[in-house]
């Protein structure tokens, strides 16, 4: 095995699927044979509660703990912290004291990479490392960025959503200047997708048209569904909860784009050896 590709699921708008994302489309890759490690880079939680561990200011290790020891130059044990879900990937997660830490890093040397330091010691135990960003662009979701190959951006089929994404494509360019060279955009997709109504497809077109000549836009969407949203409480990915929703079949599609495209970059980054 290699090392890990690792990607960061960011928009610094709240709830745009971001969290459904990591979950599923990690859970997604698990279930095609993949390695999964799933990384909970939000304060608040919510992907540790999504895969089942409903209070999460009760684990005692927590990413927060093991991004402090390595401010205090600290040695970090792999695996320390590592949760396993049933359905096949691991999970480091987070509770509220990463908030504190964010607060840390600010004053902390290296303050950009320190979570890149973190998955130093796990990126050969895993295929894929997933980052659930929090709703922001501070130095949690910058961090995320500095450790990221390549960066994937939930977008929910809305105007507002539409018009955000041109702050958060300045901060990735920034950070792939000044930070980590290695940083590409691997795609956006649409999330929450009203059916055939006339204002998803517009937004749908509207994206398509302003970034799909720089960026890849994916084939597939996400639909919007109850289902989906009450898998949040449930600790069990959509492929268990609603196996032949359009939820499901939507991120088994994602799951499929996203490993084609790593594929297909590996395979580039052999023939450039040659
Ligand atoms: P973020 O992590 O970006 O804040 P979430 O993944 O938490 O976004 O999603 C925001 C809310 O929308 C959550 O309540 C979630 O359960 C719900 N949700 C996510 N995806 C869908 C979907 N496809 N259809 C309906 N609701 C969804
Ligand atoms: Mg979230």
């Amino acid at each position: 095995m290699s090392n890990a590709v690792i990607t960061a699921v960011t928009n610094q708008k709240g709830g745009t699927g971001k969290t459904t994302t990591c979950e599923n489309l990690g859970i997604g890759l698990a279930r095609e044979g993949k390695k999964v490690l799933l990384i909970d880079a939000d304060p608040q939680g919510s992907l540790t509660v999504a895969l089942g561990f409903p209070n999460p200011d009760l684990i005692s290790v927590t990413l927060s703990d093991l991004m402090m020891r390595v401010m205090q130059d600290e040695p970090a044990f792999p695996g320390e912290g590592v949760l396993h879900h049933p359905e096949g990937v691991d999970l480091i997660p987070a509770n509220i004291m990463l908030a504190g830490t964010e607060a840390a890093l600010v004053n902390a040397k290296s303050r950009e990479t320190v979570l890149k330091q973190v998955l130093e010691g796990e990126k050969k135990n895993y295929d894929h490392i997933l980052l659930d960003c929090m709703p922001s662009l501070g130095m949690l979701t910058i961090n995320a960025l500095a450790a990221a190959d390549q960066v994937i951006i939930p977008v929910q089929a809305n105007y507002l959503s539409a018009k955000g994404l041109e702050q958060l494509l300045n901060t990735i360019s920034k950070v792939h200047q000044q930070i980590n060279p290695k940083l590409k955009i691997e795609g956006i997709f649409l999330t929450m997708v009203d059916g055939q109504t006339n204002n998803a497809k517009e937004i749908s077109r509207l994206i398509r048209d302003t970034y799909g000549g720089k960026i890849r836009v994916y084939d597939t969407e996400i639909p919007r569904s109850v289902r989906a949203a009450e898998i949040s409480a449930e600790g069990k990915s959509i492929f268990l909860y609603d196996p032949k929703g359009k939820v499901a079949e939507g991120y088994r599609e994602l799951t499929k784009e996203v490993m084609k495209n790593v594929q297909k970059a590996r395979k580039h980054q052999l023939d450039q050896l040659r």
